[in-house]
């Protein structure tokens, strides 16, 4: 992550929903909304677990046709806001190899789907770190 020192901008754009719609998410193998283990904890003491999937080793959330079972596709807005997985919860700054921070060339492949990335506000490299570590959320993911 040390391409990130000069500080990264992003700022979640209204009425979206890109991310939930299409899997910009993924390592090149595997593409969804990667879960944490305690994620897939979470969901399952909100009675969800039968949302969570296991593919190739990794945990994700499952999904119809490319889009999230918990988008409201009327509202575009997030069916389980509180539960939200913390890739939804910090995108783009989520930590691991499958990051959108982990290179220079995964951070514009991640922009190529996220009208959010390197617009609007800014992040210096010790907030970015902070919410990679899971403290603190960034100023909103509008889902
Ligand atoms: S994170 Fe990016 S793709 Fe997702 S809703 Fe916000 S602006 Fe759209
Ligand atoms: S859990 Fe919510 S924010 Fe995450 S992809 Fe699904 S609808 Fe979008």
């Amino acid at each position: 992550m040390r391409w990130i020192k000069g500080g990264l901008r992003f700022e979640c754009q209204p009425d979206c929903g890109q991310c939930c719609t299409q899997s910009i998410f993924g390592n090149g193998e595997v593409e969804g909304v990667f879960l944490t283990k305690r994620d897939a904890r979470r969901l399952a003491k909100a009675g969800l677990d039968w949302a969570v999937e296991e593919r190739d080793g990794y945990l994700l959330l499952a999904e119809k046709d490319g889009t999230c079972v918990f988008l409201d596709e009327k509202t575009k807005g997030c069916g389980i806001y509180a539960n939200r997985p913390t890739q939804c919860r910090n995108f783009p700054f989520t930590p691991g190899r499958d990051s959108p921070l982990a290179t220079r060339e995964r951070w514009a492949v991640a922009r190529e789907g996220c009208p959010g990335i390197d617009v609007g506000r800014f992040y210096d490299k010790t907030s970015i770190r902070k919410l990679v570590r899971g403290r603190g959320e960034h100023g909103g993911f509008r889902v």
